[in-house]
C-alpha cells in the first residue's frame, strides 16, 4: 500500500517525488519516452530551480545560451530582438537529471504505463499499470496525474473539466551546416545563435520557434489539433525556404500534444483524493508555451500541503492563485502579438515591452 502514485515523471513528477520522499510512500510511475520539447529554459524555471537550491550541472547545458528572442513575423517581414535570459538545455539530460535527485525510498517503476484505477477498500484506489508487458496493480491513498498534456488520469478522472485549446507540436532536427552554409546573418536573423519566434497567422495561430543545438537546430511549430498538420508544418518550411533558409534534410522527427489555456477555467487543479500538476492541469504559458516552471511550481505547492491526513485541495489552489494569475495575464497579451496589424505596429515602433508578451 502506497500513500501516493506519481504517474509521470517529467519536471512536475520528478520534483514532487522528490518533495514527498521521507514524509510518506510514494510509487512513481516513470514511462520513459523521449520528451518533444524546444529544451529554453524561461527565468521563471531558473528562478524556482534557485529555489529549490539547484544549479544546473554542466551535461545538461546545451551552446548557445540566448540572451534574446528574435521575433520574425513573417507576414511582414519584420524582424526584432526582444531581451529575455534563457538557459538552453538538453531536455532529456535535464529530466534526467531531476530523476537521479529523487531520493531512494521512492519506488521509481521505469517503464511502468498507467492505464486506470477504481475504487478499493476505505476509499482508498486501486491502480493499474503495465509493467515488463504484465497488466499490475497496486493500492494508493492518492492519484497524482503528472502525466503531461495528453493525461490519461485528466481523461479517466475530470472528462467533463473543460480542456484547454490542443495542439500538434512538431518538430525537426537538422544539422546548422546544412541549414546555414554561410556562417552569417541573413535577413537580420543568426539562426546560429538566436532562440526564432516566428509568426505567421497562415500558418498557425499559436507559433513557429528555431532553436540551436551545439551544431544542430531544431525548427519546430505549433499547429491547432484537427488541422492538416504536416501539410500546413511543410508550408511553413516554404516559407522560410523563399526567405532563403533550407529546412529540407531534417535527420530526426517527433511530434507531441501541447495544451494552449486561453480560458483559465480550463486549469484543473483535481480534488478529494486525484490531484493533477503541470501541463496535465493545464498549467502552461497560453503565449510562449513555456511549461517547465508551471511543472516545477505546482508539484513543489502540491507537496507543501501534504501532511497526515493527505493532500489539501483547498491550500493547493489557494498557493497556485498567483501562477494562475500570471497564466491568466498572458491571454490578455495574446491579441497583441498574434493578430497580424497589432503585431505589425508593434514590431514597427520596436516596442521593447514585448519580451514580457512571450
Ligand atoms: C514541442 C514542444 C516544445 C516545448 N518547448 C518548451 C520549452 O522550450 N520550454 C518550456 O518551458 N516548455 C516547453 N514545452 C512545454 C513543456 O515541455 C511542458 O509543459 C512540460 O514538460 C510539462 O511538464 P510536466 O512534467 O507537466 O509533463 P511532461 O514533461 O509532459 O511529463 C509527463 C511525463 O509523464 C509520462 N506519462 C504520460 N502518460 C503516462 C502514463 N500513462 N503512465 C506513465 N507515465 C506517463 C510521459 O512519458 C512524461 O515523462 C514544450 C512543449 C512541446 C510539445
Amino acid at each position: 500500500m502506497y500513500d501516493v502514485a506519481i504517474v509521470g515523471a517529467g519536471p512536475a513528477g520528478a520534483t514532487l517525488a522528490r518533495y514527498l520522499s521521507g514524509r510518506c510512500r510514494v510509487l512513481l510511475l516513470h514511462r520513459q519516452r523521449k520528451k518533444c520539447c524546444g529544451g529554453i529554459l524561461a527565468p521563471e524555471s531558473q528562478k524556482m530551480l534557485a529555489k529549490f537550491d539547484l544549479a544546473l550541472p554542466r551535461e545538461v547545458l546545451v551552446d548557445p545560451q540566448p540572451f534574446a528572442v528574435a521575433v520574425w513575423d513573417l507576414q511582414s517581414q519584420l524582424v526584432r530582438h526582444y531581451a529575455r535570459q534563457y538557459v538552453n538545455i538538453d531536455r532529456n539530460a535535464f529530466d534526467h537529471w531531476l530523476i537521479s535527485l529523487i531520493p531512494s525510498d521512492v519506488d521509481i517503476r521505469a517503464g511502468a504505463v498507467y492505464r486506470r484505477s477504481q475504487c478499493s477498500d476505505n476509499n482508498n484506489l486501486e491502480i493499474f499499470f503495465t509493467e515488463k508487458e504484465e497488466i499490475r496493480s497496486e493500492r494508493v491513498r492518492f492519484l497524482v496525474g503528472a502525466d503531461g498534456s495528453f493525461s490519461t488520469v485528466r481523461r479517466e478522472f475530470f472528462a467533463g473539466h473543460p480542456n484547454p485549446k490542443r495542439y500538434i507540436a512538431l518538430q525537426e532536427w537538422f544539422e546548422l551546416q546544412a541549414v546555414l552554409p554561410e556562417n552569417s546573418p541573413k535577413n537580420g536573423i543568426d539562426f546560429r545563435n538566436d532562440y526564432v519566434g516566428i509568426f505567421d497567422s497562415g500558418i498557425t495561430d499559436f507559433y513557429a520557434w528555431t532553436v540551436p543545438k551545439n551544431e544542430q537546430i531544431i525548427l519546430g511549430g505549433a499547429i491547432p489539433y484537427g488541422g492538416k498538420t504536416r501539410e500546413t508544418f511543410e508550408r511553413l518550411k516554404t516559407k522560410l525556404k523563399n526567405a532563403g533558409f533550407c529546412f529540407d534534410f531534417p535527420f530526426y522527427r517527433e511530434a507531441g500534444f501541447l495544451f494552449r489555456p486561453l480560458n483559465p477555467f480550463s486549469v484543473c487543479l483535481g480534488s478529494d483524493r486525484i490531484f493533477l500538476v503541470g501541463e496535465a492541469a493545464g498549467l502552461i504559458s497560453p503565449s510562449s508555451a513555456e511549461g517547465i516552471s508551471p511543472a516545477l511550481t505546482s508539484a513543489y505547492y502540491l507537496a507543501q500541503t501534504f501532511d497526515s491526513q493527505g493532500f489539501n485541495p483547498a491550500v493547493y489552489r489557494k498557493s497556485l492563485c498567483s501562477l494562475r494569475w500570471q497564466l491568466w495575464l498572458k491571454t490578455i497579451k495574446i491579441p497583441v502579438m498574434f493578430y497580424p496589424w497589432f503585431r505589425k505596429q508593434i514590431m514597427r515602433t520596436g516596442f521593447t515591452a514585448l519580451d514580457c508578451l512571450l
